[in-house]
């Protein structure tokens, strides 16, 4: 990009370059690091809208993490889990009209609105909070929810599968899972979708685009899409127990592998028994899905395999060690 340098007196060539500094978030500072557009000749500072959005969201990001607050598209989750509008929610809450909208669009949130929201996450407090609150809104609507809240109960029934996945995969939230606890509907969301959107999906070209979708996520919104982690083996980045993983998916009729034989070479391909889920994943994360999907569209396995080798999170790791979301931030697509 070329801006007019005051300095220089002339057009310039710009560049970025990172910076620490400190923000206030809250009243606390937060150090981050800052992308500034500088004068390639004499360092200048340009004023960047852009990049001086993404260093503030990096900030709150942060802040949010230490806190351990709800990030705003966890909040539109709940929210949409229950088919809620943003005014409607809110007043259940009994919140005022326009604090779902501010929080959904990056508003840092009360520590008792996270606490409510937190606890509202799961359907059966949903239903204690409906039977014994008194909430301002129209019996018509209270028992229309309560009667979708215990068609969410049925659904959480999980089996014992799930429930040694769960207990292998589940973390708190922190950097090796980039900052989300694991989350199997997720996961099985985003193997649908590749192996949906490509027809002879290879099992070790799968790991490699689960693992950037994740990363690139994170880069992006500070939080992974799964949760999943993923730990440094010969052939590049692959999901903790991603066996199991599998192993459930199959059990629960999400997709199942089928073993080919290519002259002397077994391969394990990836055939999906369900069609995308619709409502699983945000509009965010489908739009990470689908760039990292176009971007290796005609990569092999050996290729994207070959690639992921060159990344510092690779690179900087010993074989069988879990490679940190912190590394995302040196990933970059093109
Ligand atoms: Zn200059």
């Amino acid at each position: 990009m070329k801006k007019y340098c005051e300095k220089c007196g002339k057009e310039v060539n710009t560049k970025i370059i990172t910076q620490k500094e400190i923000y206030d978030v809250c009243g606390e500072p937060i150090e981050v690091e800052a992308k500034i557009l500088v004068c390639e000749k004499c360092g200048e500072e340009f004023f960047c809208e852009e990049l001086d959005n993404a260093t503030l969201v990096e900030a709150y990001n942060e802040y949010r993490r230490r806190h351990k607050l709800l990030f705003p598209e966890e909040i539109k989750e709940i929210r949409e889990k229950y088919g809620l509008s943003q005014r409607s929610f809110a007043k259940l809450l009994n919140w005022g009209d326009k604090t779902i909208f501010r929080y959904e669009n990056g508003s840092i949130q009360d520590k008792a609105h996270n606490s409510l929201l937190l606890f509202l996450r799961d359907p059966e407090n949903m239903k204690t909070y409906l039977t014994l609150n008194e909430i301002s809104i129209e019996d018509k609507r209270k028992k229309r929810l309560l009667s979708y809240v215990e068609k969410l109960e049925e659904n959480f029934e999980v089996s014992a599968e799930k429930r040694l996945l769960n207990k292998l995969l589940f973390k708190e939230p922190c950097e090796e899972n980039g900052f989300r606890s694991f989350d199997y509907d997720k996961a099985c969301a985003m193997v649908l979708f590749f192996a949906n959107k490509n027809p002879e999906l290879l099992k070790t070209k799968l790991m490699k685009l689960l693992n950037y979708s994740d990363m690139i996520f994170y880069k992006e919104n500070g939080k992974s899409i799964s949760g999943l982690q993923y730990s440094h083996l010969p052939y590049g980045p692959v999901p903790v127990k991603f066996d199991i993983l599998l192993g459930t998916m199959e059990a629960d009729k999400v997709a199942h592998i089928e073993v080919i034989y290519d002259n002397e070479f077994e391969k394990h391909q990836i055939v999906p028994d369900k069609d995308i889920p619709k409502d699983i994943l945000s509009k965010e994360e489908l739009k990470v899905l689908n760039r990292i999907n176009k971007k290796f569209k005609n990569f092999g396995s050996v290729e994207i395999s070959n690639y992921s080798h060159k990344e510092k999170g690779y690179i900087e790791t010993k074989k069988g060690e879990i490679i940190s979301y912190a590394y995302a931030k040196d990933i970059t697509l093109d």
